[in-house]
């Protein structure tokens, strides 16, 4: 396992032309062993892409990634121990398995010595000695079955936190950092199964007048009142997320970009026919608007550019008066 581990860092490392020093190291075995599994994604997309893994690049994406402030690293953190949870787990059901088949192993040649009745001693010491070997495997497997429910309780808190990093605390919506795992995870699987995938920037308009006007505790139920007026499109296909501040991101796969396209509209027209009203005073907030940008994510170079295309087309949004969804220019080449 340990040759393995350091073969795969060397193969990592020569493939990619790297130098051997601590910073390439570190960046290796976190992708090799999937300790860092943002890193690890990056790094299958250049791939993928065909584009260089180059010490400048490393540097750039590792810096990047340490810069999300310490919820990254936690998060990090969280996943790390996760990996080495479920390895244990593993090898303790294992070591289990090893160990009853051994004891009945055991068992089966102690009741054979037993049998053997011609007197001799060595018989009767070796006998003793299996027997107390018996005894330990017995008192083995009991710890192990104590650290192997230990182990369960661990995984069961570690999911939990890990569900808790990833979620938004004013809208109950998965949060930029949930957004950004499964951007990933959905750009390679569809890179490879060749299925589509849009990404739209929703971004609530004029929400600093609702603030300005109504208080913020008045703009966040607003808040609210949009993420779950946006959620009602999530499913298994449609990733809904807080990107932060007044800015929502969503993620449609297997959608052609007119489809998705006509679905954040819907989204959009169906908040603006709404008449929200502030609940603590009864004052109407009047009508709520989004604009949002859409793309087509693999008519992109990349997953950034994208995302990038999204956001400007949400810019032309705004420019175009607001309340309505574009869609992102398609990439000049
Ligand atoms: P535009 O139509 O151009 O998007 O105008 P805007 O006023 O929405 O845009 P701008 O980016 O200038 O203002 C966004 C405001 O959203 C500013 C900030 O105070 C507010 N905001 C961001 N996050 C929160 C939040 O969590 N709660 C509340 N109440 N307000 C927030
Ligand atoms: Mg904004
Ligand atoms: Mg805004």
């Amino acid at each position: 396992d340990r040759f393995e581990r350091l073969s795969a860092i060397s193969t990592f490392l020569m493939d990619h032309d790297l130098p051997v020093c601590p910073f390439t190291l570190d960046a290796a075995h976190d992708i090799v062993t999937g300790a860092n599994p943002g890193l690890r994604a990056l790094v299958a997309v250049q791939v993928a892409e065909g584009r260089p893994v180059t010490m400048p690049w490393l540097e750039d994406v590792v810096q990047t990634e340490g810069l999300q402030n310490g919820a990254a690293e936690i998060h990090t953190l969280i996943l790390r121990l996760e990996t080495m949870v479920d390895e244990f787990a593993n090898t303790s059901s294992l070591a289990q398995t090893a160990t009853r088949d051994y004891n009945s192993a055991l068992e089966a040649h102690v009741d054979g010595l037993a049998a053997i009745d011609d007197g001799a001693d060595v018989i009767g010491q070796i006998t003793a000695l299996a027997r107390d070997m018996l005894t330990r495997t017995r008192e083995v497997a009991r710890e192990l079955t104590r650290s192997e429910r230990e182990t369960r309780t661990l995984q069961k808190q570690l999911a939990d936190a890990r569900a808790e990093a990833e979620i938004d605390h004013l809208t109950g919506l998965p949060n930029r950092r949930a957004f950004e795992t499964r951007y990933s995870q959905e750009y390679a699987a569809t890179r490879e199964s060749r299925e589509a995938l849009c990404v739209a920037f929703c971004d609530i308009d004029e929400f600093k007048r609702i603030n300005d006007k109504h208080g913020h505790e008045a703009g966040d139920r607003v808040l609210r009142a949009v993420a779950r007026s946006l959620a009602e499109i999530s499913d298994d296909k449609c990733h809904v997320a807080r990107h932060g501040g007044e800015e929502f991101v969503v993620l449609l796969r297997d959608k052609l970009i007119e489809d998705a396209y006509a679905l954040i509209d819907e989204a959009r027209a169906a908040l603006a026919s709404r008449r929200l009203v502030n609940r603590m005073t009864d004052v109407p907030f009047g009508r709520i608007t989004f604009s949002a940008g859409i793309a087509d994510v693999h008519a992109y170079a990349g997953p950034r550019e994208a995302l990038r295309a999204a956001d400007d087309a949400l810019l032309r949004a705004k420019e175009a008066g607001r309340n309505v969804v574009l869609k992102a220019d398609p990439p000049d080449s």
